[in-house]
This record gives C-alpha cells, sequence and structure tokens, in this order.
C-alpha cells in the first residue's frame, strides 16, 4: 500500500467507523454467533495475491461485525466500561505512525518525556500527593492494564521486603535467609479486592490471604479486618508484604477506609521501618472520579501509601490501554526490575539524568501510550472531564431512582456508587434460594435477548444484577429503557410467562 492507497483506504476507514459510532445503538448490543463461526466463514489460509483495500474492509461488516459485543454502544453496562473517544482513537493512529519500542531514553526522547508530563498533570488532576510527581522521589508510568500494574508493584514490593529485612546479612547466610522468608511472604487484599491480586501472587511466587469484609461496612475494607488477619498471620509465622487496598471494587464499587488502613499499618508495619507493608491502592475504574473535586478528599491517606493505579481506559475516554501507575519511590521499581545487558547500554542511561520505563515494568519494549491520554486531556480540558464522570454519576441517581420506584420487583444491594447499580429481584415467595434463582433467570433472560447487556456478581452470598451507567454514548433515555426492560422481564418470569 503506498501514501495514494493508504490515504483513500484510511479516508474509507474513517468514515465507516464514524458510521459506525453514529449508529451503534442500533446494533444489538451483545454478540450472538456460535463459538468457531469464523473459522466457518474465512479462508484456510493468506490469499496468494494480495487482496485490494476495498476488499479487505467489506469484511469488517460481513464477517466481523456479527462477532462483536459492542462495549461503546450506550446499551452495554456490564462489567466496567471501556471508553472510546475520537482524540484517543487520535492518539492511536500517531502512536501506530511512529511504532517504536521505545524502552529506553534515546530511544525516542518525546516517548518517555510526554508520559513523565502528562503523568504529573494527571497526578495533579486527580489530587494525588506530591510524593507521586516525578519532581519529587516518585512518578508515574503507563502500564497497560490494573492486573499488570499490581504484578509490577507486588514484585518490587516483595524484593524491597526481603533486601531490607535481610540487610545485615551476607554470603550463604543471606541466601538462605531469603530463601525460607521467601517461603513465608504474603501478599493480601479483601475478599471483595480484584482477582488480579491472587493472581500476582501466584506469579510472584508469594502466598496469598484473603481478608473478609462485612455487609454492613458495605464490603469495605477496613483497618480492623485488616489487623485481624495481620495477627493471624504473625502467629503462623507468615510475613505480609503486600496490601492490595481498592477505591471502587469491582463488584460493588466499594472504597476501603483508607484512614484506618493507614493507621493499622503505621501500628504493625511502620513506614519506612524494614519489614514495611506495601500498599497498593487499586483505583482501575472509580479512580477516574477523582477529577471531580467532591472525589478527592478519598486521596487523604495516599501519602501513607507506595503505589496507585487508575485505567484512564475504563472511564475516562481514553481507548484501551492506559493504565496510570504511581509510585512514591521509583527507586523500589527500578532496584527490583532494572537488569541491564550490554546492548541497553548508552551514555544517557549511564548519566543518571534520563528516564529509562523499561527499568519500572516488565516487558522490555513499550507503545507510545501518552500520546492518546494528552490528547484527551487537551481536547476535554478538567472541565470536560469532570462534566463527563458527573453525567455518568447522574445517571446512576436516576437508574437507582427509578428502581427504587418499584420496591414490589427490585431491591438495590449497593449504590449507586460511582454509577454503579447492584440490584436483586424481590421472588414472590420469600427466601434467598427463590430470590437468588429469580435474578438469575432474570439477569439471564434479558442477556439472551441482547436490547442491553448486564453483568451479575455474588456480593455477601446473594446472586445479583449489576447495571453500570458509565458508558460514554449513555443518556438518560438508555437507563431508563434498561429499566423498563428489567421490569417487563421481571413481571414475565415472575408470572411464569417467560420464553
Ligand atoms: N481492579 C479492579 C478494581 C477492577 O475492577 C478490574 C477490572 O475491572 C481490574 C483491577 C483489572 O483491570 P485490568 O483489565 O486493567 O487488568
Amino acid at each position: 500500500m503506498d501514501s495514494k492507497q493508504f490515504k483513500e483506504a484510511a479516508t474509507a476507514a474513517i468514515d465507516e467507523i464514524v458510521n459506525y459510532y453514529d449508529t451503534i445503538e442500533d446494533r444489538r448490543v451483545v454478540s450472538n454467533v456460535e463459538p468457531g463461526y469464523l473459522r466457518k466463514i474465512l479462508p484456510a489460509g493468506p490469499p496468494e495475491e494480495g487482496e485490494s483495500w476495498a476488499d479487505i474492509q467489506k469484511d469488517i461488516e460481513t464477517k466481523i461485525m456479527p462477532g462483536l459485543t459492542h462495549w461503546q454502544s450506550p446499551n452495554f453496562m456490564a462489567w466496567f466500561p471501556a471508553s472510546s473517544s475520537y482524540p484517543g482513537m487520535l492518539g492511536e493512529l500517531y502512536s501506530a505512525a511512529f511504532t517504536a519500542p521505545a524502552f529506553n531514553w534515546i530511544c525516542s526522547p518525546a516517548v518517555t518525556e510526554l508520559e513523565t508530563v502528562v503523568l504529573d498533570w494527571l497526578a495533579k488532576l486527580l489530587n494525588l500527593p506530591e510524593c507521586y510527581l516525578s519532581s519529587t522521589h516518585g512518578g508515574g508510568v503507563i502500564q497497560g492494564s490494573a492486573s499488570e500494574a499490581i504484578v509490577t508493584v507486588m514484585v518490587a514490593a516483595r524484593d524491597k521486603y526481603l533486601r531490607e529485612t535481610t540487610s545485615h546479612l551476607s554470603g550463604l547466610e543471606l541466601e538462605d535467609a531469603i530463601a525460607h522468608k521467601r517461603s513465608k511472604l504474603v501478599a493480601l487484599g479483601s475478599e471483595m479486592a480484584h482477582s488480579s491480586t491472587q493472581k500476582a501472587a501466584q506469579i510472584a511466587g508469594v502466598r496469598f490471604r484473603s481478608i473478609p469484609v462485612l455487609a454492613e461496612n458495605n464490603f469495605a475494607l477496613t483497618g480492623k479486618d485488616l489487623e485481624e488477619v495481620l495477627l493471624q498471620c504473625k502467629a503462623q509465622g507468615l510475613e505480609p508484604f503486600y496490601l492490595t487496598a481498592t477505591l471502587g471494587t469491582t463488584a460493588t464499587c466499594a472504597v476501603d477506609d483508607f484512614g484506618s488502613i493507614a493507621s493499622i499499618m503505621s501500628k504493625h508495619a511502620p513506614p519506612n521501618v524494614p519489614g514495611e507493608i506495601w500498599v497498593h491502592v487499586d483505583a482501575a475504574y472509580a479512580g477516574a472520579a477523582l477529577v471531580c473535586p467532591e472525589y478527592q478528599h478519598l486521596t487523604a491517606s495516599f501519602e501513607h501509601f507506595h503505589s496507585f493505579d487508575m485505567n484512564m481506559h475504563k472511564w475516562l475516554l481514553t481507548n484501551f490501554d492506559a493504565s496510570c501507575l504511581y509510585v512514591r519511590k521509583r527507586k523500589d521499581l527500578v532496584d527490583a526490575l532494572s537488569i541491564t545487558a550490554s546492548y541497553l547500554r548508552n551514555d544517557f542511561s549511564e548519566s543518571g539524568l534520563v528516564t529509562d520505563y523499561r527499568d519500572w515494568q516488565i516487558p522490555l519494549g513499550r507503545r507510545f501510550r501518552s500520546l492518546k491520554i494528552w490528547f484527551v486531556l487537551r481536547t476535554y480540558g478538567v472541565k470536560g472531564l469532570q462534566e463527563h464522570i458527573r453525567k455518568h454519576i447522574k445517571l446512576g441517581e436516576v437508574f437507582a431512582g427509578l428502581i427504587k420506584t418499584r420496591g414490589d420487583l427490585f431491591k438495590i444491594a449497593t449504590g449507586p456508587s460511582f454509577a454503579l447499580t447492584v440490584l436483586t429481584i424481590v421472588p414472590k415467595v420469600a427466601g434467598t434460594v427463590e430470590q437468588n434463582a429469580i435474578t438469575k433467570a432474570v439477569y439471564e433472560l434479558v442477556n439472551k435477548r441482547g436490547e442491553i447487556f448486564l453483568t451479575s456478581g455474588v456480593v455477601g452470598g446473594v446472586y445479583a444484577i449489576r447495571v453500570v451507567s458509565a458508558n460514554p454514548l449513555a443518556h438518560e433515555e438508555n437507563v431508563r429503557k434498561a429499566f423498563e426492560i428489567l421490569v417487563e422481564t421481571t413481571e414475565e418470569v415472575r408470572d411464569g410467562k417467560a420464553s
């Protein structure tokens, strides 16, 4: 494809993408193809001769679209949103054009420097304490996902803990102590923390303990819950070294009690003393709300913690992937993740004057992801982003308000919290088994019909439906429609008329 052909193809592709977004609401939101549908309609191998763009593009509508679940549809209310915007897409386009695995500063200074600048902008926008800014000992780095961020900081936490608690030893004694301690290390997260903490523990080769949380605390982790598990671990001869605290848990968008967590940590594992426990704040989805001053009190305790991560790609109009990880001491990441082979050496890195982001992450190569964040921040501005979040918070309130008008059919389990409402269906005959059965039946029927797409979860042992009103294209009419669909389906199921 030459430049002229690229220009024509790109124009045709952009026309199609714009039309897709303009008409997305007319499409069935969740794909209903059968597994293996694509293999049946694609040739067994690539074409011998190259094909024209027109022929390739035709297959988008006929072959790919049927197998897409339309995450950008305003009728998509499942999981958390994966937001997209035109400036975000333009960032992806330029990033592809400038493709380079820019692992060191010298690989493309703009890639590193823009990342540092926009992550500092974002840290200020989210009201993170100064210790997370690059002008201090901290700084931000873009990771692919919140899960990747958790593995990365857990590895840094593990190495820091082992290094600091064995610094008085050397030689064989040191090796033995590290081997022994490694077998005792425990990573902690509440039972509502995202499963990525358990997965990270599995990858890092450490134990994992899930901390029970209470419905009466809205399923948030408190210092008291944490203290019980810390004492249990100690009694068992185990060594907790890491905790995930969450701002916006996946199931209910609960916010852990950061203040009491910080107090318990300073009592049992005081900061800046060997053996301190690394606290990571996972704000993957709800961290976006920190752009609004009314949520910024939530960051008050963060200076006592070690790292923070939020996904711009969930709720802040930035196309996947853009997970923004901040650490209070960048040295902790570099100490754990820097291995400088001879072919990676260069004068700039040796000078210590530049950042080499390869030392802040697991892979070596990295994409130019800060461009799309820069474009989004500049296109919407602070005010635009605040309006975006507030609009969705309001939609959550409208939806929950509607649900409350039908107390005969629905019960709100939690929320609305950060635009997430969790509800159960009221059965005709009272009882948890009946309630779980009818909630599941309504949920499955709604999704089978595909007009809206929801997810379910188990909250406090009860089966519940999650409705998220944070899709970029969502309007009040979409949440009203979701409510009506839930009413109709519930009545059908309760009356035994569902088919
Ligand atoms: N943490 C929380 C609180 C989440 O809700 C999720 C996913 O929804 C994740 C982590 C994992 O996100 P990612 O897909 O970016 O790894």
